[in-house]
């Protein structure tokens, strides 16, 4: 229901026209400025191609970045990965699991959160600590080459928990696989470079840029494979994680500049690909913070095409004009 109200919001606005089931799959570039995006419809293989002067990247990846060649760091070691979250319900009566020992991950003698009196990061315990966002794999692979492995790794960490709690625990008898996502949820992979790249240094040291924008408000919050479970863990991958809090004066201002492409000139982003480093984006990354960003770069854009400018030149000769948009 929610899904349809923000996708009738969408469609009823009238300077939006919206390509549902379709991925940006190219990008045709001139002189350092985006000309076209092709976009590929998933349900029938149809490809579209989509003219502009100015284009936005949210795509978690930055695939459109990508294609058009914008610069980029990504973290392939050591980044934060990826969860397909899961839960698990009481029906009453015994239900049974299939014995899928023989692709599963040997869980036998490991401990794992919801298994016995292990406990989730949270200090949860039993079917509350099962499938929850600390479920996350892939963080020592690239998150976009091995975003499959990924996947699949937390589908298997999920099954091979299920398949031990219930075939050798004979433990949560009643219970089933209430939910499990196939889709697994991003937090970091490739962050594009601007004209300025936030570093944690800059908020600590309470950096003012003049054009500041969106404010940050969540602790600098970096996930690690969890040390607990390194037993537990497989092939040398990690699938449950822990998160590392680190606090500062709130809110911070995120530049402008870390919202549009420093060598794409006509290409503004948005979300968790922005212009941070692997340290900063442990705060920006999350979703109030990233929807601000696209209001930012909605204003933006506006000034762009006012002035017949491009994203850079909104900062270097319209700065003034912006900061009085965003107080309205
Ligand atoms: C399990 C989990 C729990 C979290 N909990 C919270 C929380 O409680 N609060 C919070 O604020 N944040 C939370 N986060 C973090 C937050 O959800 C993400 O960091 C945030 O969603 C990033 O937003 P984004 O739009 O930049 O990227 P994404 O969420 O990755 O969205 C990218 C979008 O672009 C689309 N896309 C991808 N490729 C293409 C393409 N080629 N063409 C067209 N479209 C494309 C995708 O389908 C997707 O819709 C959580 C993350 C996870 C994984």
């Amino acid at each position: 229901m929610r899904t349809k109200k923000k996708l009738s919001i969408i469609q009823n606005e009238e300077n939006i026209e919206l390509y549902i089931s379709s991925i940006v799959s190219g990008a045709d570039v001139r002189d350092g400025k985006i000309t076209s995006l092709t976009i590929y419809r998933v349900k029938d293989g149809s490809k579209t191609i989509i003219k502009g002067k100015l284009f936005s990247d949210s795509t978690g990846d930055g695939d459109a970045a990508y294609y058009s060649g914008a610069d980029y760091e990504v973290t392939v070691n050591g980044h934060m990965g990826m969860t397909n979250m899961w839960n698990v319900r009481d029906t009453g009566k015994p239900a049974s699991f299939p014995d899928c020992s023989a692709w599963a991950i040997d869980l036998a003698d490991k401990p794992f959160p919801g298994r016995g009196d292990t406990k989730s990061i949270y200090g949860q315990s039993r079917e509350m600590a099962l499938g929850g966002w600390y479920w996350e794999s892939g963080m020592e692979k690239d998150p976009i080459l091995f975003a499959e492995y990924s996947r699949d790794l937390n589908l298997r960490a999920m099954y091979s928990a299920w398949h031990t709690l219930k075939n050798i625990d004979h433990d949560y008898e009643n219970y089933i696989i209430n939910h499990s996502s196939f889709i697994g949820g991003k937090r970091e992979s490739r962050r594009f470079l601007g004209d300025v790249i936030l570093t944690k240094c800059d908020v600590h040291k309470k950096y003012t840029f003049p054009d500041a924008c969106v404010p940050a408000t969540w602790d600098f919050d970096v996930h690690y494979p969890d040390s607990r479970f390194y037993a537990t863990f497989t092939e040398g991958a990690g699938f449950l994680s822990r998160d590392c809090h680190e606090k500062f004066d709130r809110p911070y201002f995120i530049p402008y500049r870390c919202l549009y492409s420093r060598n794409i000139e006509n290409l503004f982003l948005a979300g968790r690909n922005i212009s941070v480093t692997h340290d900063a984006l442990g705060s920006v990354r999350v979703m109030r913070t990233g929807g601000m960003m696209g209001e930012v770069i909605g204003k933006a854009a506006y000034v762009c095409i006012k002035h017949s400018c491009d994203p850079r030149g909104v900062y270097q000769e319209h700065l003034s004009e912006l900061i009085e948009l965003m107080k309205a």
